[in-house]
């Protein structure tokens, strides 16, 4: 079978395309530019069933026609839409490219490719937390919950109520599409909060994708205290990856979200295994917390039960994380 694949070139989307191409499918990319692409094709034998169409802006109109026009697509994965801080306009940064960038996956799959059968977006736990909440001790997120972010908030609001505002928009954008135009294919949407894990993309210390920057920046010598928390909710790159894959070859999985989240964390806990792990780091990474961390008790729960059940995501714990990916970093640590 044929899958499309947005957004190759991101951190999440690296083990997407691994997995496939691994279980046999064969994979149309879409990245931004032809290096990229060069980049992509390096990591795989020549004869792999891997072939590009350059998307250079997912905002722009009818950005997806040529590439869901490739005759023969049975699947679509969309995870192409930014993930920084970095506004200065909040609708051309990150609402268009993430509303837009959905809907014009989906218009153009019921117009030109209508043999597609489902189509796995990736969402995010930004699209299920009610930030006005805080910390919510008691309460437990599941995949019923939609954060009720408005229009207003997100021009408005900070960076990360933006980037959380297009993640529910466009979510939200597609089971519109679903309910109106009544398309060929169902959709699953993956809704996981901070994602960690080894990284197959083209990265380097300046370009490090912002979940793991996350952790580079306690490695690094960056921070002199141990930041506060913002989400405190993690799951394995691979869990995630592998969860797009099933979404699409599980009946269960249509029409449903699935919150891939492996659980809660401190940053405390994070930055003592970093030191008892590569204890070359003493000095860069920081001792002292900058404000008291709450504790698991003290915030809101998240329950994985459904991704267990209709995916069989078996979760990989915190330790295997943080060294996987503290193993490629810490090479960069001068
Ligand atoms: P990356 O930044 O590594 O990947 C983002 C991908 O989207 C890249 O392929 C990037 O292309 C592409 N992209 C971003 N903006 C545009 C744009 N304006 N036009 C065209 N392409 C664009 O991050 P992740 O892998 O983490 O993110 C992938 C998806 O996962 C996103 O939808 C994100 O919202 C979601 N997500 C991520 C979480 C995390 O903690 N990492 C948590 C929850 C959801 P390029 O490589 O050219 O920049």
């Amino acid at each position: 079978a044929t899958v499309l694949l947005t957004g190759a070139s991101g951190f999440i989307a690296g083990w997407v395309l691994k997995f496939l191409l691994e279980k046999g499918y064969t994979v149309i990319a879409t990245v931004r530019s032809e290096d990229k692409a060069e980049y992509l094709k390096g990591l795989y034998p020549a004869d792999s069933k891997l072939s590009f169409v350059i998307v250079p802006d997912i905002a722009a109109p009818n950005a997806f026609d040529e590439a869901i026009k490739t005759p023969g697509i049975d699947y679509i994965i969309h995870t192409a839409s930014p993930f920084h801080f970095r506004v200065t306009d909040p609708v051309k940064d990150l609402l268009d490219p993430a509303i837009k960038g959905t809907e014009s996956v989906l218009t153009a799959t019921k117009a030109f490719a209508p043999q597609v059968k489902h189509v796995v977006i990736t969402s995010s736990f930004a699209a299920i937390i009610d930030a006005s909440y805080g910390n919510r001790p008691g309460y437990v997120y599941t995949e019923k919950d939609f954060n009720p972010v408005t229009w207003d908030e997100a021009v408005t609001g900070p960076p990360a109520t933006t980037y959380r505002a297009s993640k529910t928009f466009a979510e939200k954008a597609a089971w519109d599409f679903l309910e109106k135009e009544k398309p060929n294919f169902s959709i699953s949407t993956i809704n996981p909060p901070l994602v960690w894990g080894p990284m197959l993309h083209q990265v380097t210390p300046e370009t490090i994708n912002t979940s793991n920057d996350s952790i580079w920046t306690l490695m690094n010598g960056s921070q002199k205290t141990i930041p506060p928390l913002r989400v405190p909710l993690w799951v394995d790159v691979r869990n995630v990856a592998l969860a797009h894959v099933l979404a699409l070859e599980k009946e269960a999985a249509k029409n449903q979200r699935y919150f891939l989240v492996a659980g809660s964390f401190s940053f405390k806990e994070i930055t003592d295994y970093l030191l008892k792990t590569f204890p070359e780091l003493k000095g860069k990474v920081p001792t002292e917390l900058t404000a008291p961390e709450p504790t698991a008790a003290e915030l809101f729960g998240a329950d994985h039960s459904k991704s267990v059940k209709d995916l069989g995501i078996e979760y990989i714990g915190l330790e295997q994380t943080i060294y996987d990916l503290g193993k490629q970093l810490v090479d960069w640590v001068k």
